[in-house]
């Protein structure tokens, strides 16, 4: 076999993203002492973003919206105008996070590139989606770049038809096996879970167990091996997934004190 497109997912799988969610939620959270307990807040929070996320639509924007909406319902209308201030804020400064690339995602993207089609496909907005590519400083090793607003088992079979690739011969990986793996699995092609110390809420599923063409792999370090092993190159460790996930990298980031 011959795997002629392999797809990367952005956020959490080639660069730190969650870390910077759960960093503004807290922040979110000392804004609203006054008015909520933490778990509370967090549970309504989350509410509003799943409530929202059909008209917003992935990505920090939606995500402020969501806080304020947040903010509003537990003050009874009350929060002041200060605080909607330092919300906005706290969402503008998630917009100018640096990008902290995960272990052996450059390596991972340039050694494969050599050999395959690799192209990013991510959701979430257009422009941040963009600017943390530009910065990332692998824009160049892709490909194609796909930025969509949802990955269903239809958008990944347009994106491989649109890159001249057969479902059969095309391997996603990820850190969500909702997005990344399970939509992949029911085109027909490889769904390569790369787990991640945190995945937000809403971007969690049961992993497939037991499915001929997933795998698990505990870093991108181990996906050229994998991809080789799949063409029947190389033997290669990793296998078929066993009942528990291997555990995931290490989900610290360096947070500076001008961060979020
Ligand atoms: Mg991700």
């Amino acid at each position: 076999m011959t795997l002629a497109l392999i797809g990367f997912d952005a956020d959490d799988t080639l660069w730190h993203h969650e870390a910077w969610y759960r960093l503004t939620q807290e922040r979110f959270s000392e804004l609203l002492a006054d008015h909520a307990e933490p778990q509370d807040l967090h549970a309504r929070l989350l509410a509003a973003e799943r409530r929202n996320l059909g008209h917003y639509g992935y990505g920090v924007k939606g995500f402020m919206l969501s806080m304020i909406e947040t903010a509003v319902e537990v003050t009874e209308g009350r929060v002041p105008g200060r605080v909607i201030g330092e919300i906005i804020a706290t969402g503008r400064a998630m917009l100018d996070h640096p990008i902290d690339l995960l272990p052996h995602a450059r390596e991972a993207v340039t050694t494969l590139a050599t050999r395959h089609r690799v192209v990013l496909i991510t959701k979430g907005e257009l422009l941040d989606q963009e600017r943390k590519l530009a910065q990332s400083g692998l824009g160049d090793l892709f490909h194609g770049v796909e930025i969509v607003s949802e990955k269903t088992p239809a958008t990944y079979a347009a994106i491989f038809a649109r890159h001249g690739a057969d479902p059969a011969s095309a391997l996603m990986a990820g850190n969500s096996v909702k997005s990344d793996v399970l939509p992949v699995l029911e085109t027909g092609g490889w769904g390569v879970h790369v787990p991640h110390g945190l995945t937000w809420d809403l971007d969690r599923a049961d992993a497939p167990v037991g499915h001929p063409r997933y795998r698990v792999i505990p870093s991108l370090g181990a996906l050229p091996g994998l991809v080789g092993a799949l063409e029947g190159h190389q033997p290669h460790l990793a296998s078929a997934p066993g009942p528990t996930t291997i555990s995931g990298p290490s989900d610290k980031v360096e947070v500076s004190s001008k961060s979020p």
